[in-house]
This record gives structure tokens, C-alpha cells and sequence, in this order.
């Protein structure tokens, strides 16, 4: 059984980055980043602490703006708006998920497709629909397919299941497991799936993006599968200091024994989600 190595690969992909943003600054242009966060949600704030430090890492610009809960959906579109018109600003990110006030999708939607580095943009999606490669791809599934393709998983006729189907995660992943290059055959699984288990057990690629820690048991996993955890789960511990440890969607202990490779929680798909945010703010600056 092998442990894909977020931290490790995602390491790779950033001194890429580095190097890109080497070049762009020899001529004279610097990547800049914003990230909007409304509100407090102390996830959210991890989050974006962590995207702006790895800007900083890279020499890539980056502009944290921070609103209070009561920000009108108005005022945050005009904030959007500014950075659509700022030539300092390459790639644009409105952390998720905002106070429930606020319209997400209306922002996404006001977005400069050609900023819009999460890759939610109709504009992107559609992008990635048709395998047009220059749009933006999601962040966390470009990172997954980057982990199976350097972990040398033979992807093309392989039977995958993506459990999920949101917009961020689920969705994109199927495109892009099911696209030319990678060629699996797909099955999106969800909350309606019948037989879920029995559905996930025919994989020779599981994705799991739930939200639900421990979802996936040894049950669900058939011997020699991949497993890829997208989950990312605050459950309490008193024995930590923070009082909460983070788990993934997968019963890691009870399945990874059964497994060709899996992801860890935390280590795994986590550090890939910000190294291809920084990737694809680089190429939103031309890199
Ligand atoms: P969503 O809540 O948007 O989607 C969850 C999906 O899981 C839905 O499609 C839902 O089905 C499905 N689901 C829920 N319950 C069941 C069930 N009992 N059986 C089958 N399917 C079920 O979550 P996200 O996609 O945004 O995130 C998923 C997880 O990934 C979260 O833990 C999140 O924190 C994590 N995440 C991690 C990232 C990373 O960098 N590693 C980045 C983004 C997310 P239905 O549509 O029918 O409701």
C-alpha cells in the first residue's frame, strides 16, 4: 500500500510555480492574488491565512480583504468589481462559504473569467466541459488527477467513483477523470445513489468528496483500489489543543490496509487544493 504524499508533490508544483513567477518578474510583471473572505467562519480564516502565506512563499502578490458578516451582497460585488479593473490583481477568490445573506453565485458570475483562478466561472466551466485549456480548472480536482498521474495510477479504461457532485469538488472531478488524456469511465455517486457501497466496491478509482468523516469503510473499497479522501472534517478532541482534530471522508485506518494508495487527511489532497490556486495564479498573470 503506498500513501500519496500531498505535501510532497504539491512541493513540487509550487517550485514550478517559483520558478514561473521568476520569469514573469524578469519581465517586469508580478502575479497578484486577492482573496475576499465575509465574515468569520474560523475554517474559512485558516484557509485563506494559508493561500496568503503560500503567495508569499512564491513572490506572488497577494491582497487579503477582509469584510464583517453584515457586508451587503452590494458592497461585495463592488468589491468585485475593483478588482475586476485592477491591473495589479491577476486572480480573484471569494472564500467559501459566505454568510448566508450573501448570493454566491452572483459573484462568481460578476467575476473576470480571466481572474477567476477557482475556476467557478460559467465561462471556466464550460471551458473545462469542452477540454479547452485555457480556462481555469478547479483547484482541488486538477490537484487529485495531478496525484494519481505522478503516483503512476493507470487511469485510462479504469472504473472510477466520484461520491459527490458539487460544483467544486464532484463535478469537475468527473470531467476530468473522463477527459482525452485521462480516459476512466465514470460513475457519479450522490445522496439519491442506491446500493452505494456495492456501487463504490466496482472502483478501481474512489473519489470521496461528502463531507462526512469516515464515510467510506472497508465495506465500499475493493482490494488494490486507489482511494482518493477530499474530505476535510473537523471532529472534536480534547486531547488536542485546538480541541478538534481534522479527518477525511474515508475510515482511513479500516480501509487504507486494503488499498493499492490512498490519500491521507491531513497530507494529502489538502496541500494540492492551494498548490494549483498558486498555479493557477501564475498562469492568469501569462506564466
Ligand atoms: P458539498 O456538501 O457541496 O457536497 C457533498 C456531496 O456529497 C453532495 O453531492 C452530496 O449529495 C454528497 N453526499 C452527502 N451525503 C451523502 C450520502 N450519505 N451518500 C452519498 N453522497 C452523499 O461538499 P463539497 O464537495 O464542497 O466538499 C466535500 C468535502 O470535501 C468536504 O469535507 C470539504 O471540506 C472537502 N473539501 C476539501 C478540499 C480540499 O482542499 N481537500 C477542497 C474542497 C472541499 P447530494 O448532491 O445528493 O446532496
Amino acid at each position: 500500500m503506498t500513501i500519496l504524499n500531498g505535501k510532497e508533490i504539491a512541493a513540487e508544483v509550487l517550485t514550478e510555480c517559483r520558478e514561473k513567477v521568476g520569469t514573469l518578474q524578469s519581465r517586469g510583471v508580478t502575479p497578484g492574488l486577492a482573496v475576499v473572505i465575509v465574515g468569520d467562519d474560523p475554517a474559512s480564516h485558516v484557509y485563506v491565512n494559508s493561500k496568503v502565506k503560500t503567495c508569499g512563499e512564491l513572490g506572488i502578490h497577494s491582497r487579503k480583504i477582509e469584510l464583517p458578516t453584515e457586508t451587503t451582497q452590494e458592497e461585495v460585488l463592488q468589491v468585485v468589481r475593483d478588482l475586476n479593473g485592477d491591473p495589479a490583481i491577476h486572480g480573484i477568490l471569494v472564500q467559501s462559504p459566505p454568510p448566508p445573506h450573501i448570493n454566491e453565485e452572483e459573484i462568481i458570475r460578476l467575476l473576470d473569467p480571466r481572474k477567476d483562478v477557482d475556476g467557478f466561472h460559467p465561462v471556466n466551466v464550460g471551458k473545462l466541459v469542452m477540454e479547452d485549456e485555457s480556462g481555469f480548472v478547479p483547484c482541488t480536482p486538477q490537484g487529485c488527477i495531478h496525484l494519481l498521474e505522478k503516483a503512476g495510477i493507470e487511469t485510462s479504461g479504469a472504473n472510477a467513483v466520484v461520491i459527490g457532485r458539487s460544483m467544486i469538488v464532484g463535478k469537475p472531478m468527473a470531467l476530468l477523470l473522463m477527459g482525452k488524456g485521462v480516459n476512466a469511465t465514470v460513475t457519479v455517486a450522490h445522496s439519491r445513489t442506491r446500493e452505494l457501497a456495492a456501487v463504490c466496491r466496482q472502483a478501481d478509482i474512489l473519489v470521496a468528496a461528502i463531507g462526512k468523516p469516515g464515510f467510506v469503510t472497508a465495506d465500499f473499497v475493493k482490494d488494490g483500489a486507489v482511494v482518493i479522501d477530499v474530505g476535510i472534517n473537523r471532529v472534536e478532541d480534547s486531547s488536542k489543543k485546538r480541541g478538534f482534530r481534522l479527518v477525511g471522508d474515508v475510515a482511513y485506518d479500516e480501509v487504507a490496509p486494503k488499498c493499492h494508495a490512498i490519500t491521507p487527511v491531513p497530507g494529502g489532497v489538502g496541500p494540492m487544493t492551494i498548490a494549483f490556486l498558486m498555479s493557477n495564479t501564475v498562469k492568469a498573470a501569462g506564466g
